[in-house]
Protein backbone atom coordinates (compact mmCIF):
# COMPACT_ATOMS: atom_id res chain seq x y z
CA UNK A 1 0.00 0.00 0.00
CA UNK A 2 1.39 3.52 -0.89
CA UNK A 3 2.47 5.54 2.46
CA UNK A 4 0.53 8.40 3.23
CA UNK A 5 3.15 11.45 4.38
CA UNK A 6 2.11 14.96 5.73
CA UNK A 7 4.36 17.45 5.11
CA UNK A 8 4.30 20.61 7.35
CA UNK A 9 5.93 23.84 5.98
CA UNK A 10 6.33 24.17 2.50
CA UNK A 11 10.08 25.98 2.30
CA UNK A 12 13.30 25.05 0.19
CA UNK A 13 12.80 22.04 2.55
CA UNK A 14 9.31 20.82 2.55
CA UNK A 15 9.03 21.20 -1.38
CA UNK A 16 11.79 19.31 -1.99
CA UNK A 17 10.88 16.60 0.20
CA UNK A 18 7.58 16.56 -1.38
CA UNK A 19 8.99 16.46 -4.51
CA UNK A 20 11.09 13.12 -3.61
CA UNK A 21 8.35 11.07 -1.05
CA UNK A 22 6.36 11.51 -4.48
CA UNK A 23 8.92 10.59 -6.45
CA UNK A 24 9.34 7.42 -3.90
CA UNK A 25 5.64 6.87 -4.68
CA UNK A 26 4.29 8.27 -1.28
CA UNK A 27 0.71 10.17 -1.30
CA UNK A 28 1.95 13.22 -0.09
CA UNK A 29 -0.13 16.26 1.15
CA UNK A 30 2.23 19.59 1.99
CA UNK A 31 0.59 22.42 4.48
CA UNK A 32 1.78 25.87 4.09
CA UNK A 33 0.59 28.46 6.31
CA UNK A 34 1.10 31.30 3.63
CA UNK A 35 -1.04 31.80 0.81
CA UNK A 36 2.16 30.40 -1.40
CA UNK A 37 4.50 28.05 -0.74
CA UNK A 38 8.80 29.04 -1.32
CA UNK A 39 8.50 32.72 0.02
CA UNK A 40 12.06 32.63 1.49
CA UNK A 41 13.48 30.50 -1.46
CA UNK A 42 12.48 33.55 -3.58
CA UNK A 43 14.23 36.11 -1.65
CA UNK A 44 17.59 34.11 -1.05
CA UNK A 45 20.99 34.88 -2.60
CA UNK A 46 19.99 38.64 -2.72
CA UNK A 47 17.30 37.53 -5.26
CA UNK A 48 19.36 35.25 -6.91
CA UNK A 49 19.65 31.90 -4.79
CA UNK A 50 22.80 30.85 -3.97
CA UNK A 51 21.58 26.83 -4.22
CA UNK A 52 25.11 25.35 -3.20
CA UNK A 53 28.82 25.59 -2.87
CA UNK A 54 31.36 22.86 -4.61
CA UNK A 55 33.46 22.63 -1.89
CA UNK A 56 34.51 18.92 -1.23
CA UNK A 57 32.41 17.14 1.89
CA UNK A 58 35.08 18.12 4.50
CA UNK A 59 35.54 21.43 3.86
CA UNK A 60 31.77 21.82 3.70
CA UNK A 61 31.25 20.48 6.45
CA UNK A 62 33.14 22.93 8.27
CA UNK A 63 31.03 25.82 7.46
CA UNK A 64 28.78 24.68 10.29
CA UNK A 65 28.92 24.92 13.92
CA UNK A 66 30.02 21.87 16.04
CA UNK A 67 26.79 19.79 15.07
CA UNK A 68 28.18 19.78 11.62
CA UNK A 69 28.59 16.48 11.69
CA UNK A 70 25.48 15.31 12.36
CA UNK A 71 24.80 16.15 8.54
CA UNK A 72 27.53 13.77 7.10
CA UNK A 73 25.24 11.07 6.68
CA UNK A 74 22.53 13.51 4.74
CA UNK A 75 25.65 14.68 2.70
CA UNK A 76 26.92 11.03 1.74
CA UNK A 77 23.13 10.61 0.96
CA UNK A 78 22.58 13.39 -1.53
CA UNK A 79 25.09 16.25 -1.86
CA UNK A 80 26.14 19.30 -3.95
CA UNK A 81 26.53 17.03 -7.63
CA UNK A 82 23.50 15.64 -6.52
CA UNK A 83 21.51 18.58 -6.06
CA UNK A 84 22.60 20.02 -9.47
CA UNK A 85 21.85 17.32 -11.17
CA UNK A 86 18.17 17.06 -10.04
CA UNK A 87 17.63 20.46 -10.78
CA UNK A 88 19.16 20.23 -14.10
CA UNK A 89 16.65 17.77 -15.20
CA UNK A 90 13.50 19.83 -13.87
CA UNK A 91 15.14 22.63 -16.32
CA UNK A 92 17.00 24.13 -13.87
CA UNK A 93 20.72 24.87 -15.52
CA UNK A 94 23.07 26.65 -13.03
CA UNK A 95 26.10 28.61 -12.98
CA UNK A 96 29.32 27.92 -10.32
CA UNK A 97 30.57 31.29 -9.27
CA UNK A 98 33.41 32.89 -7.43
CA UNK A 99 33.97 31.24 -4.51
CA UNK A 100 32.46 27.80 -6.03
CA UNK A 101 28.88 28.93 -5.63
CA UNK A 102 26.42 27.93 -6.93
CA UNK A 103 23.42 29.88 -8.57
CA UNK A 104 20.70 28.83 -11.40
CA UNK A 105 21.62 29.95 -14.52
CA UNK A 106 18.52 32.30 -14.63
CA UNK A 107 20.24 34.52 -11.96
CA UNK A 108 16.52 34.43 -10.60
CA UNK A 109 15.49 32.76 -6.94
CA UNK A 110 11.64 33.69 -8.30
CA UNK A 111 12.13 31.80 -11.48
CA UNK A 112 13.48 28.39 -9.91
CA UNK A 113 11.10 28.46 -6.64
CA UNK A 114 8.42 28.51 -9.35
CA UNK A 115 9.78 26.01 -11.52
CA UNK A 116 10.09 24.10 -8.19
CA UNK A 117 6.59 24.50 -7.14
CA UNK A 118 5.33 23.71 -10.77
CA UNK A 119 7.38 20.11 -10.68
CA UNK A 120 5.89 19.15 -7.10
CA UNK A 121 2.23 20.28 -8.08
CA UNK A 122 2.27 18.44 -10.99
CA UNK A 123 4.28 15.46 -9.71
CA UNK A 124 1.31 14.52 -7.88
CA UNK A 125 1.90 16.28 -4.35
CA UNK A 126 -1.46 17.46 -2.54
CA UNK A 127 -0.57 21.71 -2.00
CA UNK A 128 -2.63 23.04 1.00
CA UNK A 129 -2.09 26.30 1.09
CA UNK A 130 -3.22 29.01 4.11
CA UNK A 131 -3.08 25.82 5.71
CA UNK A 132 -1.33 26.71 9.38
CA UNK A 133 -0.81 23.73 11.53
CA UNK A 134 -0.73 24.07 15.03
CA UNK A 135 -0.99 20.21 16.46
CA UNK A 136 0.80 16.92 16.28
CA UNK A 137 -1.28 14.26 17.30
CA UNK A 138 0.50 12.07 19.32
CA UNK A 139 -0.22 8.56 20.75
CA UNK A 140 2.17 6.11 22.55
CA UNK A 141 4.95 8.27 20.84
CA UNK A 142 3.75 7.66 17.43
CA UNK A 143 2.62 10.47 15.27
CA UNK A 144 -0.84 9.61 14.01
CA UNK A 145 -1.84 12.87 12.07
CA UNK A 146 -1.86 16.61 11.92
CA UNK A 147 -4.54 19.30 13.48
CA UNK A 148 -4.78 22.83 11.37
CA UNK A 149 -6.04 26.06 12.81
CA UNK A 150 -8.63 27.01 10.62
CA UNK A 151 -10.58 24.04 10.11
CA UNK A 152 -9.33 22.35 13.10
CA UNK A 153 -9.81 19.10 11.00
CA UNK A 154 -7.59 15.92 11.66
CA UNK A 155 -5.14 15.13 8.78
CA UNK A 156 -4.20 11.78 8.97
CA UNK A 157 -1.18 10.15 7.64
CA UNK A 158 1.62 7.57 8.00
CA UNK A 159 4.60 9.65 8.47
CA UNK A 160 5.42 13.31 9.08
CA UNK A 161 7.97 15.65 8.06
CA UNK A 162 8.17 18.75 9.59
CA UNK A 163 9.99 21.46 8.04
CA UNK A 164 8.97 24.72 9.50
CA UNK A 165 11.90 26.45 9.25
CA UNK A 166 13.48 28.79 11.68
CA UNK A 167 12.33 32.03 13.09
CA UNK A 168 14.76 34.45 10.79
CA UNK A 169 13.06 36.44 8.34
CA UNK A 170 9.47 35.50 9.86
CA UNK A 171 6.99 37.90 7.08
CA UNK A 172 8.00 34.61 5.07
CA UNK A 173 6.08 32.45 7.17
CA UNK A 174 9.15 31.50 9.64
CA UNK A 175 7.48 32.07 12.72
CA UNK A 176 9.26 29.43 14.67
CA UNK A 177 5.88 27.19 14.81
CA UNK A 178 7.59 24.02 14.54
CA UNK A 179 9.45 24.22 17.48
CA UNK A 180 6.47 24.93 19.85
CA UNK A 181 4.87 21.95 18.18
CA UNK A 182 7.17 19.20 18.81
CA UNK A 183 9.25 20.80 22.55
CA UNK A 184 5.06 19.83 23.63
CA UNK A 185 6.17 16.07 23.31
CA UNK A 186 9.55 16.61 25.02
CA UNK A 187 11.72 17.79 22.46
CA UNK A 188 14.72 20.16 23.70
CA UNK A 189 15.53 23.07 21.61
CA UNK A 190 19.06 24.68 22.06
CA UNK A 191 18.87 28.56 22.48
CA UNK A 192 17.84 30.38 19.56
CA UNK A 193 19.51 33.38 18.22
CA UNK A 194 19.15 35.25 15.07
CA UNK A 195 22.82 34.51 13.14
CA UNK A 196 23.91 35.83 9.69
CA UNK A 197 22.90 39.36 11.02
CA UNK A 198 24.41 42.82 10.51
CA UNK A 199 25.73 44.44 13.47
CA UNK A 200 25.07 47.92 15.00
CA UNK A 201 28.20 49.97 16.42
CA UNK A 202 28.07 52.20 18.94
CA UNK A 203 29.88 54.98 16.69
CA UNK A 204 27.13 56.50 14.45
CA UNK A 205 27.77 56.06 10.52
CA UNK A 206 28.11 58.88 8.49
CA UNK A 207 25.31 59.11 6.04
CA UNK A 208 27.71 59.16 3.23
CA UNK A 209 28.64 55.85 4.13
CA UNK A 210 25.26 53.84 4.44
CA UNK A 211 25.11 51.15 1.66
CA UNK A 212 28.91 51.67 0.81
CA UNK A 213 30.91 48.27 -0.40
CA UNK A 214 33.86 47.38 0.48
CA UNK A 215 35.55 44.23 -1.49
CA UNK A 216 38.44 42.84 -1.05
CA UNK A 217 39.40 43.83 2.43
CA UNK A 218 40.10 41.95 5.73
CA UNK A 219 38.01 42.08 8.62
CA UNK A 220 39.08 40.92 12.13
CA UNK A 221 37.05 40.79 15.28
CA UNK A 222 38.56 41.44 18.95
CA UNK A 223 36.46 39.83 21.32
CA UNK A 224 37.44 41.35 24.77
CA UNK A 225 41.00 42.29 23.02
CA UNK A 226 41.43 38.44 21.89
CA UNK A 227 41.57 38.45 17.90
CA UNK A 228 39.15 35.87 15.84
CA UNK A 229 40.69 34.19 12.78
CA UNK A 230 40.35 37.33 10.13
CA UNK A 231 37.64 37.04 6.88
CA UNK A 232 38.52 38.19 3.91
CA UNK A 233 35.74 39.76 1.00
CA UNK A 234 33.07 42.09 1.05
CA UNK A 235 31.84 44.60 3.88
CA UNK A 236 28.90 46.55 3.46
CA UNK A 237 27.88 50.08 5.87
CA UNK A 238 24.70 50.22 6.49
CA UNK A 239 22.28 53.05 8.15
CA UNK A 240 23.28 52.11 11.61
CA UNK A 241 26.25 49.57 11.35
CA UNK A 242 27.96 46.76 9.50
CA UNK A 243 27.02 44.17 7.29
CA UNK A 244 28.03 42.19 3.72
CA UNK A 245 29.53 38.43 4.05
CA UNK A 246 32.01 39.10 6.27
CA UNK A 247 29.99 40.41 8.99
CA UNK A 248 27.26 38.32 8.70
CA UNK A 249 30.25 35.29 8.58
CA UNK A 250 31.52 36.79 11.87
CA UNK A 251 28.05 37.36 13.63
CA UNK A 252 27.86 33.66 13.72
CA UNK A 253 30.26 33.95 16.80
CA UNK A 254 29.74 37.18 17.75
CA UNK A 255 26.24 36.91 18.88
CA UNK A 256 26.77 34.62 21.65
CA UNK A 257 29.50 37.04 23.02
CA UNK A 258 27.26 40.14 22.61
CA UNK A 259 24.90 37.87 24.61
CA UNK A 260 27.34 37.25 27.06
CA UNK A 261 28.32 40.81 27.37
CA UNK A 262 31.51 40.92 25.94
CA UNK A 263 33.10 43.76 24.33
CA UNK A 264 33.44 43.35 20.32
CA UNK A 265 35.48 45.25 18.15
CA UNK A 266 35.82 44.93 14.36
CA UNK A 267 38.86 46.01 12.68
CA UNK A 268 39.20 46.44 8.82
CA UNK A 269 42.20 46.40 6.74
CA UNK A 270 41.58 48.47 3.73
CA UNK A 271 44.92 47.15 2.68
CA UNK A 272 45.14 43.57 3.01
CA UNK A 273 47.71 43.16 0.01
CA UNK A 274 50.26 45.42 1.29
CA UNK A 275 52.19 45.01 4.35
CA UNK A 276 52.66 48.24 6.96
CA UNK A 277 56.53 48.60 5.01
CA UNK A 278 54.60 48.01 1.27
CA UNK A 279 52.21 50.45 2.22
CA UNK A 280 54.70 52.98 3.85
CA UNK A 281 56.44 52.66 0.68
CA UNK A 282 53.21 53.09 -1.99
CA UNK A 283 51.92 56.31 0.79
CA UNK A 284 55.47 57.92 0.29
CA UNK A 285 55.10 57.17 -3.46
CA UNK A 286 52.03 58.74 -3.99
CA UNK A 287 52.67 62.07 -1.51
CA UNK A 288 55.75 62.56 -3.38
CA UNK A 289 54.07 62.09 -7.11
CA UNK A 290 51.53 64.48 -6.21
CA UNK A 291 53.37 66.80 -4.01
CA UNK A 292 51.35 70.12 -4.95
CA UNK A 293 47.93 68.40 -4.58
CA UNK A 294 46.36 68.87 -1.46
CA UNK A 295 45.82 65.76 0.85
CA UNK A 296 41.86 65.73 0.34
CA UNK A 297 42.48 65.25 -3.58
CA UNK A 298 45.44 62.87 -3.01
CA UNK A 299 43.22 60.45 -1.03
CA UNK A 300 41.12 59.67 -4.22
CA UNK A 301 44.05 57.67 -5.19
CA UNK A 302 43.57 55.45 -1.58
CA UNK A 303 40.24 55.62 -0.81
CA UNK A 304 36.34 55.09 -2.01
CA UNK A 305 35.35 58.74 -2.05
CA UNK A 306 33.21 58.18 0.30
CA UNK A 307 35.17 57.15 3.18
CA UNK A 308 37.32 60.46 2.42
CA UNK A 309 35.98 62.50 4.96
CA UNK A 310 36.07 59.78 8.20
CA UNK A 311 39.34 59.05 7.03
CA UNK A 312 40.24 62.76 7.44
CA UNK A 313 38.20 63.71 10.23
CA UNK A 314 39.86 60.70 12.49
CA UNK A 315 43.27 60.94 11.23
CA UNK A 316 43.21 64.76 11.75
CA UNK A 317 45.58 65.75 8.66
CA UNK A 318 45.08 69.15 7.77
CA UNK A 319 43.01 68.20 3.92
CA UNK A 320 44.41 71.53 2.73
CA UNK A 321 47.84 70.50 3.41
CA UNK A 322 49.87 69.50 0.22
CA UNK A 323 51.85 66.23 -0.07
CA UNK A 324 54.86 67.32 0.24
CA UNK A 325 53.86 69.06 3.55
CA UNK A 326 52.79 65.79 5.00
CA UNK A 327 55.32 64.43 7.99
CA UNK A 328 56.27 61.27 8.77
CA UNK A 329 54.21 60.95 11.47
CA UNK A 330 50.85 62.12 9.88
CA UNK A 331 51.57 59.60 7.01
CA UNK A 332 52.44 56.78 9.94
CA UNK A 333 48.66 57.72 11.05
CA UNK A 334 47.29 57.53 7.80
CA UNK A 335 48.99 54.07 6.99
CA UNK A 336 47.68 52.75 10.50
CA UNK A 337 44.02 54.04 9.49
CA UNK A 338 44.21 51.54 6.41
CA UNK A 339 45.25 49.16 8.23
CA UNK A 340 43.04 49.18 10.92
CA UNK A 341 39.50 50.97 11.22
CA UNK A 342 37.77 49.82 14.03
CA UNK A 343 34.03 49.91 15.37
CA UNK A 344 33.08 49.22 18.66
CA UNK A 345 29.47 46.46 18.57
CA UNK A 346 26.89 47.44 20.25
CA UNK A 347 24.36 44.49 19.22
CA UNK A 348 22.97 42.30 16.25
CA UNK A 349 20.06 43.45 14.34
CA UNK A 350 16.69 41.40 14.76
CA UNK A 351 14.99 37.97 13.87
CA UNK A 352 13.93 40.29 10.64
CA UNK A 353 17.25 40.77 9.45
CA UNK A 354 19.19 37.50 9.94
CA UNK A 355 19.59 35.06 7.28
CA UNK A 356 19.48 31.86 9.77
CA UNK A 357 18.50 30.78 12.57
CA UNK A 358 21.22 29.45 15.43
CA UNK A 359 20.14 26.54 17.55
CA UNK A 360 16.82 24.53 17.32
CA UNK A 361 15.87 21.24 17.85
CA UNK A 362 18.85 19.62 19.33
CA UNK A 363 20.18 16.94 17.42
CA UNK A 364 21.07 14.66 19.70
CA UNK A 365 17.11 13.61 19.54
CA UNK A 366 16.94 13.33 15.95
CA UNK A 367 18.71 10.46 14.28
CA UNK A 368 21.18 11.54 11.91
CA UNK A 369 20.41 8.38 9.59
CA UNK A 370 17.02 8.81 8.89
CA UNK A 371 16.36 12.12 10.24
CA UNK A 372 13.54 10.60 11.97
CA UNK A 373 13.00 11.80 15.68
CA UNK A 374 13.87 9.18 18.31
CA UNK A 375 11.15 10.28 21.05
CA UNK A 376 8.33 10.17 18.61
CA UNK A 377 8.01 7.95 15.79
CA UNK A 378 7.14 8.33 12.10
CA UNK A 379 7.82 11.92 12.82
CA UNK A 380 11.31 13.18 10.59
CA UNK A 381 12.65 16.53 10.61
CA UNK A 382 14.27 18.40 7.55
CA UNK A 383 15.96 22.00 7.07
CA UNK A 384 16.16 25.14 9.44
CA UNK A 385 13.90 23.94 12.32
CA UNK A 386 17.29 21.35 13.02
CA UNK A 387 19.63 22.53 15.40
CA UNK A 388 22.94 23.56 12.69
CA UNK A 389 23.44 26.75 10.55
CA UNK A 390 26.24 27.28 8.19
CA UNK A 391 28.20 30.32 7.08
CA UNK A 392 26.77 32.33 3.69
CA UNK A 393 27.92 30.92 0.70
CA UNK A 394 25.18 27.93 -0.04
CA UNK A 395 25.85 25.69 2.56
CA UNK A 396 22.58 26.86 4.18
CA UNK A 397 20.57 25.20 1.06
CA UNK A 398 22.17 22.52 0.60
CA UNK A 399 21.95 21.42 4.65
CA UNK A 400 18.13 22.06 3.99
CA UNK A 401 17.38 19.71 0.44
CA UNK A 402 20.07 17.33 1.56
CA UNK A 403 18.11 16.85 5.24
CA UNK A 404 14.74 16.62 3.21
CA UNK A 405 16.05 14.21 1.01
CA UNK A 406 17.10 12.10 3.75
CA UNK A 407 13.90 12.89 5.97
CA UNK A 408 11.67 11.50 2.39
CA UNK A 409 13.93 8.84 1.75
CA UNK A 410 13.17 7.40 5.44
CA UNK A 411 9.59 8.59 5.58
CA UNK A 412 8.51 6.63 2.51
CA UNK A 413 10.07 3.31 3.40
CA UNK A 414 7.30 1.18 4.52
CA UNK A 415 7.82 -0.74 7.91
C1 LIG B 1 17.23 36.94 2.87
C2 LIG B 1 17.76 35.53 2.91
C3 LIG B 1 18.64 35.10 1.94
C4 LIG B 1 19.15 33.80 1.99
N1 LIG B 1 19.99 33.40 1.00
C5 LIG B 1 20.49 32.14 1.02
C6 LIG B 1 21.31 31.68 -0.04
O1 LIG B 1 21.50 32.35 -1.07
N2 LIG B 1 21.85 30.43 0.08
C7 LIG B 1 21.62 29.63 1.18
O2 LIG B 1 22.16 28.53 1.23
N3 LIG B 1 20.79 30.03 2.15
C8 LIG B 1 20.21 31.25 2.10
N4 LIG B 1 19.34 31.64 3.08
C9 LIG B 1 18.94 30.65 4.12
C10 LIG B 1 17.90 29.69 3.56
O3 LIG B 1 16.92 30.41 2.86
C11 LIG B 1 17.23 28.88 4.66
O4 LIG B 1 18.22 28.22 5.41
C12 LIG B 1 16.24 27.87 4.07
O5 LIG B 1 15.21 28.54 3.40
C13 LIG B 1 15.64 26.99 5.15
O6 LIG B 1 14.66 26.18 4.54
P1 LIG B 1 13.48 25.57 5.41
O7 LIG B 1 12.62 24.84 4.46
O8 LIG B 1 13.99 24.86 6.57
O9 LIG B 1 12.69 26.84 5.99
P2 LIG B 1 11.86 27.96 5.22
O10 LIG B 1 12.38 28.18 3.87
O11 LIG B 1 11.83 29.11 6.17
O12 LIG B 1 10.40 27.35 5.10
C14 LIG B 1 9.57 27.08 6.20
C15 LIG B 1 8.15 27.07 5.69
O13 LIG B 1 7.29 26.52 6.68
C16 LIG B 1 6.09 27.27 6.72
N5 LIG B 1 5.50 27.11 8.05
C17 LIG B 1 6.01 27.51 9.24
N6 LIG B 1 5.19 27.17 10.25
C18 LIG B 1 4.12 26.54 9.68
C19 LIG B 1 2.94 25.96 10.19
N7 LIG B 1 2.66 25.97 11.50
N8 LIG B 1 2.07 25.39 9.34
C20 LIG B 1 2.30 25.37 7.99
N9 LIG B 1 3.41 25.95 7.44
C21 LIG B 1 4.31 26.50 8.28
C22 LIG B 1 6.54 28.69 6.42
O14 LIG B 1 5.49 29.52 6.00
C23 LIG B 1 7.61 28.46 5.38
O15 LIG B 1 7.06 28.48 4.08
C24 LIG B 1 18.78 32.91 3.04
C25 LIG B 1 17.87 33.35 4.00
C26 LIG B 1 17.36 34.64 3.95
C27 LIG B 1 16.38 35.08 5.00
Amino acid sequence: MKKQINIIGGGASGLFAAAIARQQGAEVTLFEQKSSPGRKLKITGKGRCNITNMAPLSEFLEHFNQRGRFLRHAFNMFFNEDLIQYFEAIKIPVIIERGERVFPASQSAKALTETLIQHVASSGVQIKTQARVNRLIIEDNIIKGIQCQDDHKFYAADAHIISTGGKSYPLTGSSGDGYKMVSRFGHTITPLFPSLVPLETVESIPKELSQLLLKNIRVQAIIDGKSLKPEFGELQFTDSGLSGATILTLSRLLIPALNDQKTIMIDIDLKPALDHKALDKRLLRELSENANKRFITILRNLLPKDLISLCIKQVQIDPEKTGMNITAEERRKLKLWLKSLRFNISKGRSWSEAIVTAGGVDTREISPKTMESKLIKQLYFAGEIIDVDGDTGGFNLQAAFSTAYLAAISASQNE
